[in-house]
C-alpha cells in the first residue's frame, strides 16, 4: 500500500517445509490442510526458503545466495500466489491488526496478495450480520463473530432472560434475569471490544418480521431461533434471503444428544431450504422409521452447553468463510448431525433441485 512501510520478506507462520527427497521440497499450509511440492535441482531453493525470515531484503537474499534479483522476484512471487510467504507485508494497513491477528492469518493461507488479504479482511470488518434468536446457539455465535472482527451485528430477539438459560446462554448471569436477551449481549459484546457495533431489534421471528430490515445491507443472516420449529423458522428466514439473495445458515436443532449441524446457503450458488424440505420430504415419506425418529421433538429438556458452542463454533467458522467473499464454505448442499455422546458427525449431503419454487429455474428467485 501506499507510504506503507512493506516488510521484507518472510514464510508464513502457518507454513512448514520438508526436503521429502534429493529433488523434492515441501511446503505443508497447516491452516488448510494442503501441500505444496516443487521439484529442485539442489539445496539452493531450500536454503533460501529456510532465509525467509523477515530480515533481509530481496536485494540481500539475492547477494547472499548468488542469484539475481528477477529470479529470485519470480520464486517470491510463486510462494505469494499459493499463500505461502506472508501476505500481511505490513501490519499497518490492517485495521487492529494486533486485536484480530490470529483471523488475519486463517485468511493469509487463502490469499494471492498483500491487496488480496487486505481486501478479504476489509470485508469481513464492514460486514453486517443478522443473528435471529439469542439463546443456547445465537450468544455463543454473537462471540465468535465479535472475536472474529465482524463490524456489525444485529440481535434480534424479544425473549428476557430466564435462569433455566444460563446453564447454555453465553454471556447471561442470574443478575440478567427478567432483562432482554439483546440488551445483555449487546452490553457485553461493547465490554470486549468498541470494535463490533451492535443494533438490537426486540422481536420475535415470524414469516413477516423480517421486513423490517427490508432497507438494512445485511451480508449474512444465521437462523439461531427454534420457535415454533427450526423447520419454520428456516424457511422464514430462507425464503427472505434468497428473495434479497443474501447468504444464510442455519445454526441448528436439537434432539436429546443429537443436533442439527445446519446447511449454509449462498442464493443461487447451491441447494435452497426448500430444495432440502422437498427432498428431506420425500425421504419421509420413503422411510417411515425416519418421520418417526425426525418427529419427536422434547423442547422441555432444551439444548445441552457443550454440543450448543460446539454447533456455535462452527457456524462462526462457517460465517468467517462467507463474509471473506474469497473463501468456500464448507456446509453447502448438506447437513450433518453431531452426537455429544459419541462425539460422532454424519454429513447426508443434497443437491440443488430443478423443480424448486424457490431456486429452479421457474423458481421465484431463481439466480445463477
Ligand atoms: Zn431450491
Amino acid at each position: 500500500m501506499e507510504g506503507a512501510k512493506k516488510m521484507n520478506p518472510k514464510l508464513n507462520a502457518t507454513v512448514s517445509v520438508v526436503k521429502i527427497n534429493e529433488h523434492i521440497l515441501e511446503f505443508f499450509l497447516t491452516n488448510i490442510r494442503q501441500q505444496v511440492r516443487i521439484k529442485v535441482e539442489n539445496d539452493l531453493i531450500l536454503e533460501i526458503v529456510t532465509a525467509l525470515d523477515g530480515k533481509k531484503t530481496i536485494s540481500q537474499l539475492a547477494t547472499d545466495y548468488d542469484i539475481s534479483e528477477e529470479e529470485l522476484t519470480g520464486l517470491l512471487d510463486f510462494l505469494r500466489n499459493r499463500g505461502i510467504l506472508d501476505n500481511v507485508e505490513s501490519k499497518e494497513d490492517f485495521v487492529c491488526y494486533d486485536q484480530f491477528r490470529r483471523v488475519i492469518h486463517f485468511l493469509a493461507e487463502y490469499s494471492h496478495s498483500h491487496e488480496h488479504l487486505l481486501k478479504m479482511w476489509n470485508q469481513i470488518r464492514n460486514s453486517t450480520v443478522l443473528i435471529v434468536g439469542l439463546g443456547a446457539v445465537g450468544t455463543w455465535v454473537a462471540c465468535n463473530l465479535a472475536e472474529s472482527g465482524v463490524g456489525r451485528l444485529i440481535l434480534m430477539d424479544a425473549d428476557t432472560v430466564d435462569s433455566s438459560n444460563l446453564h447454555r446462554q453465553f454471556g447471561y448471569r442470574e443478575s440478567d434475569i427478567g432483562r432482554k436477551k439483546a440488551d445483555v449481549l449487546a452490553e457485553r459484546i461493547h465490554d470486549y471490544s468498541d470494535f463490533t457495533s451492535v443494533i438490537k431489534e426486540y422481536s420475535f421471528l415470524d414469516d413477516s418480521a423480517l421486513h423490517i430490515f427490508d432497507e438494512m445491507p445485511i451480508n449474512l443472516i444465521i437462523n439461531c431461533a427454534d420457535k415454533p420449529t427450526v423447520d419454520d423458522t428456516s424457511l422464514w428466514i430462507g425464503e427472505y434471503a434468497m428473495r434479497r439473495g443474501i447468504p444464510h445458515i442455519v445454526g441448528g436443532g436439537y434432539n436429546l444428544h443429537l443436533s442439527l449441524i445446519g446447511q449454509t446457503v449462498i442464493p443461487g450458488k447451491c441447494a435452497c431450504l426448500k430444495c432440502f424440505q422437498k427432498t428431506l420430504e420425500e425421504e419421509n415419506t420413503i422411510d417411515p422409521t425416519r418421520v418417526k425418529k425426525l418427529s419427536v421433538k422434547n423442547r422441555k429438556v432444551g439444548s445441552f452447553g457443550p454440543m450448543c458452542s460446539m454447533i456455535a463454533s462452527m457456524v462462526g467458522m462457517e460465517a468467517i468463510k462467507i463474509l471473506s467473499g474469497d473463501i468456500q464454505p464448507s456446509n453447502m448442499n448438506r447437513r450433518g448431525e453431531f452426537d455429544i455422546y459419541s462425539m460422532d458427525i454424519r454429513y447426508k449431503n443434497y443437491g440443488r433441485r430443478d423443480d424448486c419454487e424457490w431456486c429452479g429455474k421457474s423458481g421465484k428467485y431463481y439466480r445463477t
